[in-house]
Protein backbone atom coordinates (compact mmCIF):
# COMPACT_ATOMS: atom_id res chain seq x y z
CA UNK A 1 0.00 0.00 0.00
CA UNK A 2 3.02 2.70 1.33
CA UNK A 3 4.57 1.58 -1.95
CA UNK A 4 1.90 1.93 -4.70
CA UNK A 5 1.14 5.10 -2.59
CA UNK A 6 4.66 6.14 -3.42
CA UNK A 7 4.82 5.36 -6.51
CA UNK A 8 1.66 7.18 -7.45
CA UNK A 9 3.39 10.28 -6.27
CA UNK A 10 6.40 9.20 -8.14
CA UNK A 11 4.09 9.37 -11.14
CA UNK A 12 2.29 12.81 -10.04
CA UNK A 13 5.77 14.16 -9.87
CA UNK A 14 6.80 12.89 -13.44
CA UNK A 15 3.21 14.22 -14.79
CA UNK A 16 4.56 17.60 -13.11
CA UNK A 17 7.75 17.93 -14.80
CA UNK A 18 6.39 17.08 -18.18
CA UNK A 19 3.78 19.85 -17.67
CA UNK A 20 6.13 22.07 -16.48
CA UNK A 21 8.21 21.25 -19.95
CA UNK A 22 5.30 21.71 -22.22
CA UNK A 23 4.71 25.28 -20.62
CA UNK A 24 8.46 26.31 -21.47
CA UNK A 25 7.92 25.14 -24.75
CA UNK A 26 4.52 27.14 -24.98
CA UNK A 27 6.56 30.22 -23.71
CA UNK A 28 9.11 29.92 -26.10
CA UNK A 29 6.79 29.07 -28.99
CA UNK A 30 5.12 32.28 -28.33
CA UNK A 31 8.15 34.15 -27.65
CA UNK A 32 7.86 35.31 -24.19
CA UNK A 33 10.88 33.32 -23.30
CA UNK A 34 13.35 34.11 -25.85
CA UNK A 35 15.47 31.13 -27.38
CA UNK A 36 16.80 30.96 -30.52
CA UNK A 37 15.28 27.60 -31.66
CA UNK A 38 11.63 29.09 -30.97
CA UNK A 39 11.41 29.47 -35.16
CA UNK A 40 12.16 25.65 -35.96
CA UNK A 41 10.29 24.82 -32.98
CA UNK A 42 7.15 26.90 -34.02
CA UNK A 43 7.84 24.77 -37.51
CA UNK A 44 7.12 21.37 -35.52
CA UNK A 45 4.59 22.34 -33.70
CA UNK A 46 2.23 23.81 -36.61
CA UNK A 47 2.62 20.88 -38.74
CA UNK A 48 2.23 18.38 -35.74
CA UNK A 49 -1.40 19.88 -35.06
CA UNK A 50 -1.66 20.03 -38.82
CA UNK A 51 -1.50 16.45 -38.77
CA UNK A 52 -4.22 16.04 -35.93
CA UNK A 53 -1.23 15.62 -33.63
CA UNK A 54 0.27 12.13 -35.06
CA UNK A 55 3.99 11.84 -35.45
CA UNK A 56 3.49 9.53 -38.52
CA UNK A 57 1.49 11.93 -40.47
CA UNK A 58 4.09 14.59 -40.17
CA UNK A 59 5.59 13.86 -43.70
CA UNK A 60 8.88 15.81 -44.25
CA UNK A 61 8.98 17.26 -40.97
CA UNK A 62 9.34 13.64 -39.79
CA UNK A 63 12.48 13.48 -41.24
CA UNK A 64 13.98 16.41 -39.95
CA UNK A 65 13.21 15.74 -36.64
CA UNK A 66 14.70 12.13 -36.70
CA UNK A 67 18.29 13.36 -38.56
CA UNK A 68 18.73 15.63 -35.37
CA UNK A 69 17.24 13.62 -32.80
CA UNK A 70 19.81 10.82 -34.33
CA UNK A 71 22.62 13.21 -32.69
CA UNK A 72 21.64 13.04 -29.51
CA UNK A 73 21.88 10.36 -26.62
CA UNK A 74 20.53 10.00 -23.15
CA UNK A 75 23.43 9.86 -20.63
CA UNK A 76 23.00 8.87 -17.21
CA UNK A 77 24.19 11.22 -14.55
CA UNK A 78 25.26 10.74 -10.55
CA UNK A 79 26.23 7.96 -8.18
CA UNK A 80 24.69 4.17 -8.54
CA UNK A 81 25.33 4.65 -12.14
CA UNK A 82 27.42 1.81 -12.13
CA UNK A 83 24.15 -0.27 -11.79
CA UNK A 84 22.49 0.77 -14.90
CA UNK A 85 24.18 -0.22 -18.20
CA UNK A 86 24.78 3.75 -19.52
CA UNK A 87 27.97 5.48 -20.00
CA UNK A 88 29.66 6.85 -16.37
CA UNK A 89 31.16 10.20 -16.08
CA UNK A 90 33.07 11.79 -16.71
CA UNK A 91 31.65 12.51 -19.74
CA UNK A 92 33.44 12.53 -23.35
CA UNK A 93 35.10 16.30 -23.73
CA UNK A 94 32.91 18.47 -26.39
CA UNK A 95 29.54 17.00 -25.32
CA UNK A 96 27.32 19.27 -23.87
CA UNK A 97 24.44 17.95 -22.01
CA UNK A 98 20.78 19.33 -22.42
CA UNK A 99 18.82 20.90 -19.09
CA UNK A 100 21.70 19.10 -16.66
CA UNK A 101 20.20 18.49 -13.40
CA UNK A 102 21.69 20.57 -10.76
CA UNK A 103 21.41 18.43 -7.59
CA UNK A 104 20.67 14.73 -8.07
CA UNK A 105 20.79 13.97 -4.25
CA UNK A 106 22.98 11.13 -4.76
CA UNK A 107 20.43 9.58 -7.04
CA UNK A 108 21.19 8.47 -10.80
CA UNK A 109 19.01 11.40 -13.26
CA UNK A 110 19.02 11.53 -17.24
CA UNK A 111 19.95 13.90 -19.24
CA UNK A 112 20.77 14.15 -22.97
CA UNK A 113 24.18 14.80 -24.32
CA UNK A 114 25.18 15.76 -27.88
CA UNK A 115 28.27 16.85 -29.83
CA UNK A 116 29.36 20.56 -29.68
CA UNK A 117 29.43 20.86 -32.95
CA UNK A 118 25.80 19.65 -33.64
CA UNK A 119 24.24 21.55 -30.54
CA UNK A 120 22.50 24.12 -32.72
CA UNK A 121 19.30 25.95 -33.53
CA UNK A 122 17.76 23.27 -34.97
CA UNK A 123 19.37 20.09 -32.93
CA UNK A 124 17.47 21.41 -29.97
CA UNK A 125 14.67 22.60 -31.45
CA UNK A 126 13.99 18.81 -32.68
CA UNK A 127 14.99 17.76 -29.27
CA UNK A 128 12.26 19.73 -27.30
CA UNK A 129 9.81 19.05 -29.82
CA UNK A 130 10.21 15.39 -29.65
CA UNK A 131 10.06 15.34 -25.91
CA UNK A 132 6.98 17.27 -25.96
CA UNK A 133 5.42 14.53 -28.19
CA UNK A 134 6.45 11.65 -26.39
CA UNK A 135 4.79 13.05 -22.75
CA UNK A 136 1.22 13.40 -22.81
CA UNK A 137 0.96 17.08 -22.97
CA UNK A 138 1.71 16.84 -26.23
CA UNK A 139 -1.85 16.14 -27.47
CA UNK A 140 -2.79 19.21 -26.04
CA UNK A 141 -0.85 21.97 -26.90
CA UNK A 142 -3.20 23.78 -29.53
CA UNK A 143 -2.83 27.43 -31.30
CA UNK A 144 -5.78 30.21 -31.24
CA UNK A 145 -7.38 31.05 -34.44
CA UNK A 146 -7.98 34.27 -33.49
CA UNK A 147 -4.97 36.16 -31.71
CA UNK A 148 -2.42 33.05 -32.77
CA UNK A 149 -0.73 32.39 -29.81
CA UNK A 150 -0.08 28.96 -28.61
CA UNK A 151 -1.35 27.60 -25.45
CA UNK A 152 -2.19 23.69 -23.30
CA UNK A 153 -5.45 22.98 -23.50
CA UNK A 154 -5.45 21.68 -19.95
CA UNK A 155 -9.72 22.62 -19.59
CA UNK A 156 -10.38 18.96 -19.38
CA UNK A 157 -12.35 19.55 -22.98
CA UNK A 158 -10.65 18.32 -26.00
CA UNK A 159 -12.84 20.49 -28.81
CA UNK A 160 -10.99 23.25 -26.68
CA UNK A 161 -10.24 26.11 -29.48
CA UNK A 162 -10.02 29.25 -28.30
CA UNK A 163 -6.46 30.28 -26.30
CA UNK A 164 -8.96 32.37 -23.61
CA UNK A 165 -12.50 33.31 -23.31
CA UNK A 166 -11.93 36.86 -24.47
CA UNK A 167 -10.94 35.04 -27.99
CA UNK A 168 -14.07 33.19 -28.16
CA UNK A 169 -16.50 35.59 -26.82
CA UNK A 170 -14.70 37.69 -29.70
CA UNK A 171 -15.60 35.92 -32.58
CA UNK A 172 -18.66 34.75 -31.20
CA UNK A 173 -19.45 38.30 -31.48
CA UNK A 174 -17.78 39.00 -35.04
CA UNK A 175 -19.89 35.56 -36.47
CA UNK A 176 -23.35 37.62 -34.38
CA UNK A 177 -22.51 41.20 -36.50
CA UNK A 178 -21.82 39.28 -39.48
CA UNK A 179 -24.61 37.51 -39.46
CA UNK A 180 -27.15 40.55 -38.76
CA UNK A 181 -25.58 42.49 -41.51
CA UNK A 182 -26.77 39.63 -44.06
CA UNK A 183 -29.79 39.61 -42.48
CA UNK A 184 -30.24 43.51 -42.81
CA UNK A 185 -29.05 43.44 -46.65
CA UNK A 186 -31.69 40.41 -47.32
CA UNK A 187 -34.12 42.92 -46.07
CA UNK A 188 -32.56 45.78 -48.48
CA UNK A 189 -32.65 43.23 -51.51
CA UNK A 190 -36.29 42.68 -50.51
CA UNK A 191 -37.42 45.80 -50.51
CA UNK A 192 -35.06 46.54 -53.59
CA UNK A 193 -36.87 44.02 -55.39
CA UNK A 194 -40.35 44.62 -55.01
CA UNK A 195 -39.65 48.46 -56.38
CA UNK A 196 -38.36 46.75 -58.93
CA UNK A 197 -41.23 44.76 -59.86
CA UNK A 198 -43.44 47.74 -59.36
CA UNK A 199 -41.62 49.25 -61.92
CA UNK A 200 -43.18 46.75 -64.59
CA UNK A 201 -46.39 48.81 -63.82
CA UNK A 202 -44.61 52.04 -64.49
CA UNK A 203 -43.29 54.45 -66.78
CA UNK A 204 -39.22 53.99 -67.47
CA UNK A 205 -37.66 57.27 -66.89
CA UNK A 206 -34.37 57.99 -66.25
CA UNK A 207 -34.00 58.40 -62.96
CA UNK A 208 -34.48 54.60 -62.28
CA UNK A 209 -32.16 53.70 -60.06
CA UNK A 210 -32.75 56.67 -57.71
CA UNK A 211 -36.57 55.81 -57.68
CA UNK A 212 -35.38 52.30 -56.60
CA UNK A 213 -33.27 53.08 -54.13
CA UNK A 214 -35.75 55.63 -52.22
CA UNK A 215 -38.84 52.78 -52.64
CA UNK A 216 -36.33 50.52 -51.21
CA UNK A 217 -35.59 52.83 -48.65
CA UNK A 218 -31.60 52.48 -49.71
CA UNK A 219 -28.65 54.76 -50.65
CA UNK A 220 -28.61 55.19 -54.49
CA UNK A 221 -24.46 54.08 -53.98
CA UNK A 222 -26.14 50.58 -52.69
CA UNK A 223 -28.72 50.02 -55.71
CA UNK A 224 -25.13 50.24 -57.81
CA UNK A 225 -23.27 47.83 -55.86
CA UNK A 226 -26.17 45.45 -55.67
CA UNK A 227 -26.58 45.77 -59.71
CA UNK A 228 -22.46 45.25 -59.85
CA UNK A 229 -22.95 42.07 -57.76
CA UNK A 230 -25.30 40.46 -59.96
CA UNK A 231 -27.78 40.61 -56.95
CA UNK A 232 -30.49 42.77 -58.48
CA UNK A 233 -30.96 43.50 -62.64
CA UNK A 234 -32.91 46.21 -64.15
CA UNK A 235 -35.35 45.43 -66.78
CA UNK A 236 -34.38 47.22 -69.54
CA UNK A 237 -36.27 49.96 -71.30
CA UNK A 238 -37.64 47.82 -73.96
CA UNK A 239 -38.26 44.02 -72.25
CA UNK A 240 -39.02 43.82 -68.69
CA UNK A 241 -37.44 41.05 -67.25
CA UNK A 242 -38.01 39.48 -63.96
CA UNK A 243 -35.18 40.27 -61.90
CA UNK A 244 -33.03 37.18 -59.77
CA UNK A 245 -32.82 37.54 -56.61
CA UNK A 246 -29.36 35.41 -55.87
CA UNK A 247 -28.42 34.43 -52.34
CA UNK A 248 -24.89 35.10 -51.56
ZN1 LIG B 1 -6.47 33.68 -28.34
Amino acid sequence: MKQATSHSREMGLQQAAARADAHHVVAILNGDVSANEAQPLRDYCDAWMRAGRSFVEMQDHRHAVNDHLRQWRLWCLGSGVEEMNEPTPPLPPGLILWNPPECTDGRPALAYGIEGSAYNAASRAALRFGLLITSPEGQLLGRCPRCRRYFLNTSGHRNKVFCRPECARDIGARRATRRARTLERDVKLRRALSAVAKLNEKAFDKDVKKWIAKQAKVKVWWITRAINRGELSLPSNSSVTASQYRRR
